[in-house]
């Protein structure tokens, strides 16, 4: 996508490659999905099918530099609260009295959005009886613990912790998800303790409970998704990315189909110059692609979390899966 775009040097620049992701057992830390990372940390072309992990600040970092590239203004701090869809424009009103007027709206503003919400009100985002803990780790202090390469997840029952180089190197992003019946909020500023973490993760591997010691500080949120929709679009109105599509974290998918939607929006615009046309368009060049990762997203992490890894092959796991990993929406076109 970012090659397609333009950006891929941009972007890999500022990523860490990671080789094959692999996904090891909680307790012993034996090879259950992918392989170990045998890179030396030197970005590649792209070519290679690797993951690479990118601090979000920094990717937004190169998305912004290439609007301004390109002249697009971007406005932050508007709040939207109303959508006046009429016959030849869409009027959005913002929470400060302002407006804003287009032949379109597009509703990119996450899982609790505002647009989705004015379209289908009785729509609410769902706890998914998930919590996820979030916390950093300079790469000093995360050094002995990082024995089994840059990246790598950890696979337990009904947990899962997850541990990637950022930044150049320098800082290790660890994430663990629970399964809970417990409620939990979602916004990204409800401090976790290092003993409430300790606790979840008690029993494994010691990079974990080793990386968990380290935690200056750290968050946690509730996991929340939503129903997968017929439709997205309504009038000069639609939705993309979470708004339209929120999943579980367990493919590590969610940004990666907001941006694979927007390269879409702009191909069916590019096609068709009618708004509820190129809408059409969009929407059926993305509905099929997000609700199945979507449904193998909710698979990977039943998976993941509850098979009991001492017996497990991989083989039936999503993330392996080439029709999933392998697809090219520039050649899907729309
Ligand atoms: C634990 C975890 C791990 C994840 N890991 C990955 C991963 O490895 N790879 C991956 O691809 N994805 C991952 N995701 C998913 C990813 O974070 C989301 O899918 C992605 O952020 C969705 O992008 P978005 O632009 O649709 O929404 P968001 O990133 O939520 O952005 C929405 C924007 O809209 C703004 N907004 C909200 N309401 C309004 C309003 N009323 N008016 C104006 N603006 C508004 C918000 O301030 C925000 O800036 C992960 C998610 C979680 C929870």
């Amino acid at each position: 996508m970012f090659r397609a775009l333009g950006l891929q040097a941009a972007v890999a620049a500022r990523a860490c490659p990671a080789g094959a992701l692999p996904f090891v057992h909680y307790r012993t830390a034996r090879l259950l999905i992918g392989g170990f990372d045998a890179g030396d940390g030197t970005p590649d072309d792209g070519v290679a099918d690797i993951v690479r992990h990118i601090y979000r600040a920094d990717l937004q970092a190169v998305l912004l530099a290439a609007l301004g590239a390109l002249g697009v203004g971007v406005a932050t701090g508007h709040a939207l609260v109303a959508v006046e869809d009429g016959a030849d424009r869409v009027t959005a009103r913002f929470a400060d009295g302002s407006t804003a007027h287009g032949d379109a709206l597009v509703g990119a503003d996450g899982v609790r959005s505002a647009v989705r919400e004015l379209l289908w009100p009785r729509d609410a985002p769902r706890f998914t009886d998930h919590v996820a803990y979030r916390f950093l780790v300079p790469a000093a202090a995360a050094a002995p613990f990082m024995g089994l390469g840059r990246s790598v997840i950890f696979m337990g029952p009904r947990r899962t912790f997850n541990r990637y180089t950022m930044c150049g190197g320098s800082v290790v992003n660890c994430a663990g998800i629970v399964e809970t019946g417990e409620w939990a909020g979602e916004g990204w500023s409800i401090p976790a303790t290092r003993n409430e973490m300790l606790a979840a993760f008690a029993g494994w591997h010691p990079d974990v409970t080793g990386l968990i010691g380290c935690a200056a500080s750290s968050i946690k949120w509730g996991l929340y998704d939503r129903a997968v929709l017929p439709r997205w679009s309504r009038g000069r109105v639609t939705l993309l990315g979470d708004a339209a599509h929120a999943m579980l974290p367990f493919l590590g998918m969610g940004a990666a189909m907001a941006i694979e939607d927007g390269w879409a929006l702009a191909a069916a615009f590019a096609r068709d110059a009618a708004v509820e046309a190129a809408f059409a368009r969009y929407e059926a060049a993305r509905g099929p692609r997000t609700a199945l990762l979507h449904a193998k997203s909710i698979i990977q992490g039943k998976v993941t979390q509850s098979l009991d890894p001492d017996t497990f092959d991989g083989a039936s796991a999503p993330v392996g899966d080439p029709a999933i990993m392998a697809y090219d929406p520039v050649a899907a076109g729309v």
